[in-house]
Parts: C-alpha cells; structure tokens; sequence
C-alpha cells in the first residue's frame, strides 16, 4: 500500500488537487482545509460534514499529524514560551506575547540555523533540518492560547528565507479565508538580509518585512553576521529601497545594541544615513548577558542616547525592554537566541 498523504501544510490549490487525485470532487478539498486550518480538526470522524463514507475513505488514504508541546512556561507578565516537540523528537521554540490589543505568535522555521551569527546560540547549534509547512502552521493549530493569535512573525529558531517553499506555503495557508484569516499586514517575516529572497517576499506581497541589521558597516556586521560577506549592507539597503513597497508598508529594522560593537554614537548616525530614504521603523534592543557569548549589554543610558538620535532624525524607533525575562522567551530574545533561551531548552530536552 502507497504512503498515506499528508492534509496539514497543504493550500487550498494543493488540496483540492489532491482530491481529484483521488478521484473526490474538487470541493472535498476545500471542505477539508476549513476543516483542519479553521476549526482546527484532525480527526476525521469529527467532519461532520462529509459523509460518512468518505471519511472512512479518508482515514485509508490521508492522515492529519500535530505537533507536541515539550514543556510550557509562562511568564508574569503573559508571555509564554512553548518548547515543540516534532515527530522526530526534535525540538524548537514557539513564543505567544501578549500586549495591549494585540497577541503575538513567534514561530520557528528550521530547527537550528545555517546562518552563524555570533550573537545567538542557535547559531552555534548545528542545522538540523528544515521545518515541513505542516509544523510550521501548526505552531498556530495546535498550541493552546490564553487569547487567539492576532499577529504572527517568523523570528523563532531559524532563517526564514532559507526554508522557502515550506515558509510561502504557511504564508498562503494562514491567510486563506478558509483558514486561520491572519491578514498580511498581521504578519511579519525576519531575515538577515538574504537579498534575492528580499525582494521576492515583497513581489509576492505575503506580509511585512523585518530585516536584522546589527550593524552600520560591513566589517562590523560581518564579524557578527557572516551572511553579511555574501550579501553585504548596501546590496541589501538597496533591495529594500528599490522593490516597490505598497504605500503603507514600512521595513522594520532590529538593531541589537552590544557593548562596544555596535552602540557607539557614530553607528547612531551611520544608521539614519542607512536607513534615511526607507519608509522603515527601528526596533532597538539591548542586549542580554549570558554565559554563551562574551558580549557585553549596554547601559541604559547609552541605549537611551542611541534613540534620542534616530528619533531627533524623525526615524519611529522603539526601545522594547525585553518581555518574558523571567522565563528567557521574549520574541527577539528568542530570536536572537541568547544563552540563557537556549540553556531552558537545553535543560528541557535533557529532561
Ligand atoms: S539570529 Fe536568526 S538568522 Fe542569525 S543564527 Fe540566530 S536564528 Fe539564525
């Protein structure tokens, strides 16, 4: 007998060409992708829709997996971190971030991270393998939240961009009418800058663009992102110029503030001169210490310093004091993968 087909982590198209596969109308696929990315079943019996005999005719042929949850932690201030278990054992990180009028879901895309940035412990971790569309939407289906999600930004463990196919297809499948309806501009995409998929996110018009800069030269941005060396600052800057944004999207620049590398006065003015004819908003953050890596967290009057010059510059720019420090999970730390994120999963899995 041929391998039973997956249902999760399909589009509307995909799913509907399937059912002609398998000889059902073309309809059955939509019924079914309501049926698994709105109202969240995974089990066939429940569709109460569909007749009978064809849901045991499903059960022969198809089959709709889940994710796990590893452990939970939730912090005092509502954050809550998710350690995901995958059907091969593995483990990534998902983070629910509440805030006033909005809820935040931060998904993983790969489990570890090709791209090396010596800022981030994932970086140091060894790439596994990319995750499959199905366990990146299911991040969405099947943890359980205090709030339903009303945004969602790939900024977990891994470059989104460098899982491409399986990202666009979670893209598509959380926007669909038939699904969860987390519109475009509720969902944002972080990359460290992989040009060519910079400007081929914003052709296809799929969500919002966060990029990772860190720096404001080349050595500098290449000693703690070498994916730098291959698309250097201003091939970037220029990718985020040219491609024609809709008038209301703006980049989100992260700028991580690390002591003495990057959180100077001169990177402060460097930094408006980078960004100045991008619609954009800069979100600072300062780093946390750990025992991973021998970076040093800024004071908070030098971060303070940092923003006063970007928003004498008229730039919008935040300063976001981490949420969830308590349990290490905030999206950008999570992001970022500092030590302490990375020791609570190490001591998760060890248990
Ligand atoms: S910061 Fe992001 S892209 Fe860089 S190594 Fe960490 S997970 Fe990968």
């Amino acid at each position: 007998m041929s391998a039973k087909h997956n249902l999760k982590g399909r589009t509307v198209e995909e799913m509907e060409n399937l059912m002609v596969e398998l000889g059902q109308p073309k309809f059955r696929g939509r019924q079914l992708f309501l049926w698994i990315n709105q109202k969240k079943e995974n089990d066939f019996a429940n569709m109460t829709d569909l007749a009978k005999k064809f849901r045991e005719a499903l059960a022969e042929t198809c089959y709709i997996p889940t994710i796990s949850v590893a452990e939970e932690q939730a912090s005092e201030d509502g954050t809550t971190k998710y350690l995901v278990q995958l059907h091969d054992g593995r483990k990534v990180e998902a983070v629910f971030i509440p805030t006033e009028g909005r809820a935040t879901l931060c998904i993983s895309t790969q489990v570890g991270c090709k791209m090396a940035c010596s800022f981030c412990a994932t970086g140091y971790q060894k790439f596994t393998r990319d995750l499959e569309s199905w366990e990146i939407v299911d991040q969405l289906l099947t943890l359980k939240f205090p709030t339903p999600v009303t945004n969602i930004v790939l900024m977990g463990m891994g470059e989104p961009f460098d899982n491409w196919e399986s990202v666009v297809r979670a893209l598509k499948i959380f926007q669909d009418p038939m699904g969860p309806q987390i519109g475009k501009r509720h969902i944002t995409v972080s990359t460290v800058g992989i040009t060519p998929k910079i400007r081929e996110f914003v052709g296809a018009n799929l969500g919002r663009l966060a990029i990772s800069l860190h720096g404001t030269t080349d050595e500098q941005r290449s000693s703690i992102m070498p994916m730098n060396r291959k698309y250097p600052l201003a091939e970037m800057m220029e990718a985020c110029r040219t491609v024609g944004f809709n008038n209301r999207d703006r980049v989100t620049f992260e700028y991580l503030l690390i002591k003495g590398i990057n959180d100077s006065v001169e990177d402060a003015y460097r930094l408006v001169e980078l960004v100045k004819d991008i619609p954009c908003k800069i979100n600072l953050l300062a780093y946390n210490e750990n025992t991973f890596v021998d970076f040093k967290r800024p004071d908070e009057k030098v971060v303070l310093k940092f923003q006063r010059i970007l928003l004498d510059n008229n730039l919008t720019t935040t300063y976001r004091r981490s949420r969830g420090r308590d349990i290490a999970a905030a999206c950008g730390q999570l992001h970022h993968k500092h030590a302490r994120a990375t020791q609570a999963q190490a001591q998760a899995q060890a248990i």
